[in-house]
């Protein structure tokens, strides 16, 4: 099933190729088949995408925060109407499956582009005043700003960035994961049928070279990561060369807590939301799941069963809750931090290996994995392994979970799940995560401001906050008297 775009990048309002950049193929995680063949850019590609964008930025600055926010309205009826063959080319570049996909990539892109386009008409200043002189403040756009995307929420990354981008009176310019580059071709044609003008949203395919190039090309003002802290810490030093402005989505080792007054149904469900949904490959999940010592016995045996019940199989089968992995790379990484867990005296309670699906056998399928009695010190309590595998671990009493799902250089996101609202409070508020939810968990509407704290991220996206991360305040000072000097 090929899903061939015209050309590989998109630039100026059109489809653009340069054959002499290296080869980039989409894989169909779920069969193995390679469904597009594209390009990265080349260094003349690149240049020729900042310029486009450069040349018009200032005139989409120009414009009034409404006009702007039409276009953007615009953009999201486009996709809402194209919803289905969106969400179906997002499952065939992703492998996630359709039913997650028709609710959470091109229709979140779409609450991004309204969200943003209601916002730019009330992009304001402020007016300070001085009894005399006053101060007025303007919130003016950055000038070309970039997206470098990770694969898990292609369509939905370009869209979080862009619109408020866009909206600010900024051009944007995005690179896409190199395994996942299809739906960001698709948001730049929905940007052009809703009017749009050419230059101003981009898309230039590439790897870690591209993204690399356009943290420190002198014609960008502003990097937006969402990626690994390895890459946040590569595209932060870049940046700095010509300090340019950044926002960094990075990733977590999300602590949850389950006290013992908690619903036992909603903190499994919240728990196998925050671990098993897009086949565990979301930065904000709860992975290091701390549940106190009076619910733990009874909350791991229905976690396993319910676990049991999820169904793995074609992704475009509505009934499938949950598809491959994105690739087999990140299959066998995360196989790895399985055998981690066993080799380090985890134990297994569900999955823990490969599922062979009839008609998929190429696919990099991976069982949603629990593992219980996790120690602090084990590899898969410490580090990011972005599948579907979930720890479990005990814990007596407040005081002790606190300090335990603190020690962790991440900080992107945690949740609390318990009946004592007061408790709830009190713990999210010692929590060091920037993203929270209480009896809940990887909610992430965007209306509310979404990011990380410690080596998870800088900025944040979502909600009023990203307007700030994609604009610099100018303030003027207005003299109504002669000039007051001593010379
Ligand atoms: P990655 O860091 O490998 O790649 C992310 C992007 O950076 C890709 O487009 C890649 O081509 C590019 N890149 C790689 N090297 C680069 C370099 N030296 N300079 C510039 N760009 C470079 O991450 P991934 O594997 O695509 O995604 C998984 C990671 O992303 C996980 O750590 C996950 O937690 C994180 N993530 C974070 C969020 C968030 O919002 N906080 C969301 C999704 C994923």
């Amino acid at each position: 099933m090929m899903a061939q775009p015209t050309a590989s990048h998109f630039i100026a309002g059109a489809y653009a190729e340069d054959t002499a950049g290296d080869a980039i193929e989409s894989v169909n995680p779920a069969t193995g088949e390679v469904i597009a063949r594209l390009h990265a850019a080349t260094p003349a590609i690149i240049d020729q995408a900042v310029a486009a964008a450069k040349a018009a930025q200032p005139a989409w600055a120009a414009m009034k925060g409404v006009e702007r926010g039409r276009i953007l309205l615009r953009t999201a009826q486009v996709l809402r109407e194209r919803n289905a063959e969106l969400s179906r080319l997002e499952t065939l570049d992703t492998g996630k499956a359709i039913q997650e996909t028709l609710v959470a990539d091109a229709a979140s892109a779409a609450d991004a582009l309204e969200y943003f386009g209601g916002l730019a008409g009330a992009i304001t200043g402020e007016h300070i005043d001085l009894g005399g002189d006053f101060v007025y403040t303007r919130r003016e756009p950055l000038g070309v700003c970039a997206g470098i995307g990770a694969w898990n929420y292609p369509i939905q990354i370009a869209a979080w960035k862009s619109a408020p981008a866009l909206a600010c009176g900024n051009a944007f310019l995005f690179k896409p994961s190199e395994l996942t580059p299809l739906t960001a071709l698709k948001l730049a044609e929905a940007f052009a049928e809703a009017g749009l003008p050419a230059g101003l949203f981009n898309v230039v395919q590439g790897y870690g070279a591209v993204g690399a190039a356009l943290a420190t090309h002198p014609g960008i003002a502003k990097v937006s990561l969402t990626g690994s802290v390895p890459t946040g810490a590569k595209v932060l030093a870049g940046a700095a060369q010509d300090i340019k402005a950044v926002t960094m989505e990075l990733g977590g080792k999300s602590p949850i807590l389950v006290f013992d007054d908690a619903d036992l149904e909603s903190a499994i469900g919240g728990a196998m939301l925050g671990n098993f949904y897009s086949t565990g490959q979301i930065c904000s999940n709860g992975t290091r799941v701390f549940v106190q010592r009076g619910l733990h016995d009874r909350f791991l045996d229905r976690l396993k069963a319910r676990t049991e019940a999820i169904r793995l199989g074609d992704p475009l089968d509505p009934d499938t809750h949950l598809g491959p992995m994105v690739s087999m790379a990140q299959r066998d990484k995360v196989l790895g931090y399985i055998e981690a867990g066993k080799r380090e005296g985890a134990r297994l309670v569900t999955g823990g290996g490969v599922t062979e699906l009839q008609g998929f056998e190429n696919g990099a399928w991976i069982q949603p994995t629990v593992f219980a009695d996790v120690t602090d010190d084990m590899t898969i309590a410490r580090e990011e392994i972005f599948g579907p595998v979930m720890s479990v671990l005990a814990f007596d009493d407040e005081e002790e979970a606190v300090a335990r799902a603190n020690a962790t250089p991440f900080g992107l996101a945690a949740g609390v799940f318990t009946a004592d609202l007061a408790r709830a409070h009190r713990v999210i508020a010692r929590l060091e995560a920037g993203t929270t939810w209480i009896n809940a968990y990887n909610l992430t509407p965007v209306e509310a401001p979404f990011g990380g704290v410690k080596q998870s991220g800088i900025g944040r996206e979502n909600g009023h906050a990203a307007i700030e991360h994609y604009t610099h305040l100018k303030s003027v000072y207005v003299a109504t008297g002669p000039v007051d000097s001593p010379y």
